[in-house]
């Protein structure tokens, strides 16, 4: 270990000598190109019960493509001891340090590879995973890796086009950042370019964080699930057709597959947001009450919010309470019980 344990140990001594109390570890295990030595080639074949003279003689790119999840894991696991003894270091040095994590994205898919964020709690307090894209793609890797963690999530987010085919758009930025809140996340990392410190950027940022602090302000997030209230495609009349004179009403009540909703709260009350990821086109949904449960309710308009609070039967709202998401943007109503 030494000379390499007591130069980390000084590294981390002088850096945190100035009271830093949070800094954030590069998590990215090198899955393709490294180390295939004998004493690594050792470990892995014990490691996964495989035959110890192939892993040894292998050339590198057979072996990783004869055995790619295991080598995948195997990286995976190797790197991830690195972060823990770094954890372990810096933690020695002083306790009260809060260590993120930027990571790959905490998914299913990714935890099947090997890189399973949740390997590092409680070393990790908080996570920031890399979710370098935008649209539905992230919000649904933002949403997955929140579900998965008990420690916040505060993703990295790219707006330069340094990884991505292109800048950001701000009102792609916008939509990461509410997909990030609604999703249970405490913040984001931004990686900018010089083209992001545009007005219109900032002014998106300061309106997602507006519209995320006023949907917790109506009701505290949580992480409870709620189980009263749902969320359908409302029976959209799309066109209608004629026959023998008359006038007959063509529905379409189809999941819209570029909405996204989420529901948090309690008994007495909650919050629904709804995510709108068509450029285009406004959708129609309807907000619904799904139990039996008896009594008056308060459905109040968050965003937008041009009509006043609205006060419905228990039978009005499993009915549903209709709510138009705009294109590329943000509908949310709170639902009280006014009983
Ligand atoms: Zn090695």
């Amino acid at each position: 270990m030494e000379p390499w344990y007591g130069n980390l140990q000084n590294y981390y001594k002088q850096k945190l000598a100035s009271g830093l109390k949070r800094l954030i570890i590069d998590y990215e295990p090198p899955v393709f190109n490294v180390c295939f030595c004998e004493r690594c080639r050792k470990v892995f074949a014990e490691r996964f019960s495989l035959p110890v003279d192939e892993c040894l003689s292998l050339p590198p790119k057979e072996l990783q493509a004869k055995y790619r999840e295991q080598w995948g894991q195997f990286r995976a696991w190797q790197n991830g001891q690195i972060v823990k003894l770094h954890c372990a270091i810096i933690h020695a040095i002083d306790p009260e340090v809060n260590v993120g994590l930027c990571s790959w994205r905490g998914t299913e898919a990714s935890a099947r590879s090997g890189a399973d964020i949740r390997l590092f709690e409680p070393e990790a307090a908080f996570h920031a995973p890399m979710i370098y894209t935008f649209g539905l793609s992230y919000h649904d890797a933002v949403q997955e890796t929140c579900a998965r963690t008990t420690a916040p999530v505060l993703p990295f987010i790219e707006l330069a086009d340094i990884s991505q085919p292109r800048s950001l758009t701000p009102d792609e930025l916008r939509m990461n950042l509410l997909s990030t809140g609604l999703s249970g996340g405490g913040g984001a990392y931004m990686w900018v370019g010089m083209e992001c410190f545009d007005a219109q950027y900032l002014g998106k940022i300061r309106q997602a964080v507006g519209e995320i602090a006023t949907m917790r302000e109506a009701v505290p997030w949580s992480r409870d699930a709620v189980d009263w209230l749902e969320v359908q495609a409302a029976a959209n009349v799309t066109r209608s057709i004629t026959v023998d004179g008359e006038e007959i009403p063509i529905y379409s009540a189809y999941p819209e597959p570029f909405v996204r909703h989420h529901i948090w709260g309690a008994d007495d009350g909650a919050v629904v947001a709804l995510l709108n990821y068509d450029a285009e086109k406004p959708y129609t949904m309807r907000v619904k009450l799904i139990t039996d449960r008896e009594g008056a309710f308060e459905v109040t308009p968050l965003f937008p919010a041009t009509q006043p609070a609205k006060t419905f039967t228990s039978a009005e709202l499993r009915d549903g309470v209709t709510v138009r998401i705009p294109p590329e943007g943000l509908a949310a109503v709170a639902v009280r019980s006014a009983n």
